[in-house]
């Protein structure tokens, strides 16, 4: 007998290995009462017999499947059972042979002296929802000496249905025109799935669905449907970005039954399942909800017995068609009756494989309510998971049976005590402040109570607490003398060395906010800050080559005042700037992140409370006073009586020049990007005693392994300039299977919302948002900026970060990445629309983007024959160097999204040619030892437009290009110096010069 397209088709998701135990029907019956064996394995047998198809196997001939009869007819076997759990267990998975067939096998256990257990367990490819009804009433009928006079109408049935399919085909075809398989829907806690999987159940209920329905006008399915839809839908909302809000619409895979109508009694596949998709929108009333899921339904039904695949070319095996499915199954009666006995029948029991995210199983026994068994990995979803999907549909389908009037969008169903838990139990962060409310004063207390500690190290210098506060002071008085105060703001530019300290704090004791200025940043960008942030004063080093004249403000060198002017006042109060912090700017204008000492003062609390540090303690500070990862590196040490030890620029970029330091100077405490962490695991960090706190970037499984494996403690903390550096926390422990950026800090809300704001359901993504004490005042001189990112909410003030999260359900915050295009490389927090604003102000650029390759920024450039050099020289006169490309690529055109935006998804694979070296105009005039040199250098950097004092940073070089330099130098030169000679001479003569003194 030809199978059907149905069979066949499943046959094939078998013979592929995807399917698993999935299409294993198991039916346990439970009899109770004085049983006769005999009688009851001849019924079995009888009925079994009856229905040819269930004693067949599967055999190909001409590349169709054809059923045929199987060597051995189907046979009650008798069972020993002692665990009846592991009995079930053990036969609903055990294969079949679709080869040898049977395609049914039946046991019979005693349990107790009148108690049997009957097990017909059959493949899906013979069997149905429906026939497991069928089977068992021919059963209790047999059983009950009745002569059943049923055909086998399968061979009959099949061909009409082949019959109907083909001439559906053509309707079919254009129902699916343009299909497409769904994407993993927004679920709470989902983890990605990796095929079919054994599964677990966990049973939701949904009571007095079937007397909503009816009063609702609408079959119990329908709004069960709806339910399921306007859930996805609101899930999705929930994680869409406030950018794009629209979502693909839900999808739901629906069983629907293709029994012939004349043919109830037949046993076989007559099921089809078929995706059913609703475009909802947060608009949409509940009653029109209906009607849209009702009318797709319907449409549905008139294609009902066409298998997908057969309608859509190119669809591959698979075990189930969407992500979520939904079988609903209304019983035909009561449970068959066995004369003399009672039956319990599971009609839901589990095939124990999980064969999508999750699929929901409905028997509806017709009294109103209806149980609901989930099925689904738990390598993807946990128990508390389903058991929430299940409180949240219930909680929907009574809010839309309540009010179907009222907007889908708009109907509640995260409840009270979920609510609670997001809004307030893991947000319960408060602590009262205690000491110094200033972070002057609270350098003042250690000031005074251990003026001989060592507060500062750099190189072979020291700075003892009063050294420290004598230096600051004088620099105090020389701004005082300017009538620098409170309220003013000073630009600090100093190399990192000691200088820098004592500028900075005398700032702070002058009672005034500093604007930190990076000496290495070209002076295109030192000017737009000082004209941006406007500072009264400049407080340089006597090193720094800054015009404090062309700022027309009163500039005081650190060291050149002396001290002796009254002391400072610190009249500064906790709501008062204690520094103003730049960040990239999308439109091309960096923005500058205004912080108060409050919200200082509350970091280093917080700070000083999770990860415990005090008197004795050495932290080390590579972080550039321009980035706000500094602001721990250098206060939190000195509010805590520690001590500060500066790594220069160059150790902070050599990762054995930053070990050897750590190992030197004692460090107990390094505070530092992932990235950094890697160098330094490179070079062979293995540090017992150290506490390492990461943060800045997404901190890798693998590398938080291997800091911890080589350290005492790891910390991940997360947190943006305008929430003061740190917002949570993570302390992370062996045995590590997971980061995550943990919880709020004292004093400080993260709450996810949706684009609404309005708080998303657990384990559901979206924006998280920060509170508290950290909360930046706003940026300086942009109100509508800080308005669009600063906004008042029912639980205060709060900073959207743009980070998409979600809560996992032990209240840990997990972070999943950025809503928007701003990246992170290196540690480095990137707007490439400021990237690109600059390339597109060349002459020859028309349109610009810029892409993260490798961890490297790639301009990808259209318009004249730019060459690289002249880009990249253009570039770096205005960025620091953290902002220019490494590599520029002339494109045809960028690509473009449907609705004219510029598709950064398409850049990553967008070819072009790499503008580079042959600038006829600018020939290279190396000879002998530059030359080889120059040649190394060509190589690593892609390009060859160097000229022989161009500095390697500059030219899109960093720590990776100076490791190849150097092992390339001493490969095929013999050249080995030191690595700190690349950060120190970054040029082509420089390292020449430097060759010859070896
Ligand atoms: P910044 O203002 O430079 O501190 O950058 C803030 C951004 O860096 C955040 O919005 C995150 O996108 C990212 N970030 C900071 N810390 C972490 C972390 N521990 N894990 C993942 N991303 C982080
Ligand atoms: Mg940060």
């Amino acid at each position: 007998m030809r199978a059907s397209i149905a069979q066949h088709g499943m046959w094939l998701t078998e013979r592929l290995g995807l399917a698993g135990t999935s299409y294993h029907m198991p039916l346990p019956v439970l009899l109770d009462g004085p049983l006769d064996r005999d009688r009851l394995v001849d019924a079995c047998e009888a009925v079994i017999a009856r229905h040819e198809v269930l004693g067949s196997a599967c055999r190909e001939l001409d590349g169709t499947l054809h059923l045929v009869p199987a060597p051995h007819r189907p046979a009650v076997e008798l069972a020993q059972v002692d665990d009846v759990e592991a009995f079930l267990h053990a036969e609903s998975v055990r294969p079949f042979d679709l080869a040898e067939g049977p395609l049914i096998r039946c046991t019979l256990a005693a349990l107790a002296p009148d108690r049997h257990l009957l097990l017909l367990v059959a493949h899906h490819l013979v069997f149905d929802g429906e026939s497991k009804e069928v089977l068992l009433g021919q059963i209790a009928v047999a059983y009950g000496g009745a002569e059943a006079s049923v055909e086998d109408g399968f061979a009959a049935a099949i061909t009409a249905q082949t019959a109907a399919i083909a001439e559906l085909l053509p309707a079919a075809r254009e129902h699916w025109s343009g299909w497409r398989a769904p994407a993993e829907p927004s679920l709470p806690g989902v983890r990605p799935s990796a095929g079919v999987t054994p599964g677990g159940i966990v049973d939701l209920r949904l009571p007095g669905l079937g007397p909503a329905a009816a009063t609702l006008g609408v079959t119990t399915f329908e709004l069960l449907l709806t339910g399921v839809l306007t859930l996805l839908h609101r899930y999705a909302q929930a994680a869409a970005p406030a950018e794009s809000p629209r979502t693909e619409p839900p999808t739901v895979a629906i069983e629907l039954g293709t029994r012939p109508r004349d043919a109830r009694d037949l046993i076989g596949l007559f099921v089809n399942e078929l995706p059913v998709t609703a475009a909802l929108t947060g608009d949409r009333t509940g009653a029109e909800a209906l009607d849209i899921v009702r009318d797709r339904l319907r449409e549905t039904y008139q294609v009902r017995p066409v298998p997908l695949s057969h309608a859509v070319t190119g669809l591959t095996p698979r075990a189930a068609l969407a992500p979520v499915s939904l079988s609903y199954r209304r019983r035909r009666g009561g449970d068959p009756e066995f004369t003399g006995l009672t039956a319990r029948p599971d009609w839901s029991a589990f095939h124990h494989a999980a064969r999508n995210t999750l699929h929901l199983h409905a028997v509806d026994e017709g009294d109103g309510d209806l149980l609901l068994r989930a099925q689904f990995s738990p390598d993807v979803l946990d128990v508390s998971d389903v058991e929430r999907i299940g409180e949240h549909l219930r909680a929907l389908l009574d809010a839309l049976a309540a009010s179907p009037e009222a907007p889908i969008g708009e109907l509640t169903f995260v409840g009270r005590v979920e609510r609670k838990r997001l809004l307030s139990t893991w947000n319960d962060t408060e602590r009262p402040g205690t000491g110094p409310a200033t972070l002057a004063e609270l350098v003042a207390a250690q000031v005074s109570a251990n003026p001989e500690a060592v507060a500062v190290v750099d190189g072979d210098r020291s700075l003892t607490y009063a050294e420290l506060a004598a230096g600051a002071d004088a620099v105090a008085a020389g701004l005082h003398r300017h009538g620098i105060g409170a309220g003013d703001l000073v630009a600090v530019c100093a190399p990192r060395d000691a200088s820098l300290l004592v500028g900075l704090l005398g700032v702070l004791r002058a009672g005034a906010a500093y604007l930190p200025l990076d000496p290495d940043y070209p002076a295109a960008r030192l000017a737009f800050l000082l004209d941006d942030a406007s500072p009264s004063a400049l407080v340089i080093d006597g090193s720094v080559t800054v015009v404090g004249e062309r700022v027309g403000v009163p500039t005081v060198v650190v060291g050149s005042v002396s001290g002796d002017g009254p002391a400072p006042a610190l009249a500064t109060e906790p709501d008062d700037l204690a520094y103003v912090i730049y960040t990239s700017g999308s439109t091309g204008r960096p923005k500058g992140v205004q912080v108060e000492h409050g919200s200082v003062v509350n970091l280093l609390a917080a700070m000083r409370e999770t990860i415990g540090t005090g008197p004795g303690d050495r932290w080390l500070a590579v972080a550039s006073h321009a980035f706000d990862m500094s602001v721990p590196e250098l206060w939190l040490p000195l509010a805590t009586g520690g001590t500060v030890v500066l790594a220069t620029r160059a150790q902070a970029m050599d990762g054995e020049a930053l070990l050897k330091l750590v190992r030197a100077a004692g460090i107990t405490h390094a505070h530092l990007t992932p990235s950094t962490w890697q160098r330094l695991l490179d070079a062979g960090y293995d540090e017992p005693g150290i506490v390492a706190v990461a943060g800045a970037e997404a901190l890798p499984l693998p590398l938080a392994r291997e800091i911890l494996r080589r350290s005492a403690r790891l910390l991940n903390l997360y947190g943006p300039t305008e929430t003061t550096v740190w917002s949570t926390a993570d302390e992370l422990v062996e045995p590590l299977t997971e980061v995550t950026i943990g919880r709020p800090l004292a004093n400080t809300t993260a709450l996810v919302l949706d684009a609404e704001g309005m708080p998303v359901p657990q384990g559901i993504v979206g924006e998280l948002c920060l509170g508290g004490a950290g909360v930046a005042r706003g940026y300086l001189g942009r109100p509508e900026l800080t308005a669009a990112r600063f906004v008042e909410t029912p639980w205060g003030r709060l900073y959207r970060t743009g980070d998409r999260v979600r809560h996992r359900n032990d209240g840990r915050i997990e972070f999943l990445g950025r809503a928007d295009d701003q990246v992170k490389v290196r540690g480095y927090r990137i707007e490439l629309g400021e990237i690109e604003a600059r390339l597109v102000a060349h002459p020859a650029v028309t349109a610009a983007a810029v892409t993260v390759r490798d961890d490297d920024l790639v301009a990808l450039v259209v318009g004249a024959d730019a060459v690289g050099s002249q880009l990249r020289k253009h570039v770096a006169e205005a960025l620091p160097p953290y902002l220019v490309p490494s590599a520029f690529v002339l494109v045809e055109a960028l690509p473009l999204t449907t609705n004219g935006k510029l598709d950064r998804a398409a850049l990553a694979g967008l070819a072009g040619r790499p503008l580079a070296a042959e600038d006829p105009a600018e020939p290279a005039a190396y000879e002998g030892l530059s030359l080889q040199v120059y040649e190394i250098w060509r190589e690593v950097l892609g390009h060859g437009e160097i000229g022989p004092d161009d500095d390697l940073f500059d030219l899109g070089g960093h720590s990776l290009t100076i490791t190849k330099i150097s092992a390339r130098l001493r490969q095929r030169l013999g050249i080995d110096l030191p690595l700190h000679v690349f950060f120190e001479q970054p040029t082509i003569n420089g390292i020449v010069a430097a060759a010859a003194l070896l």
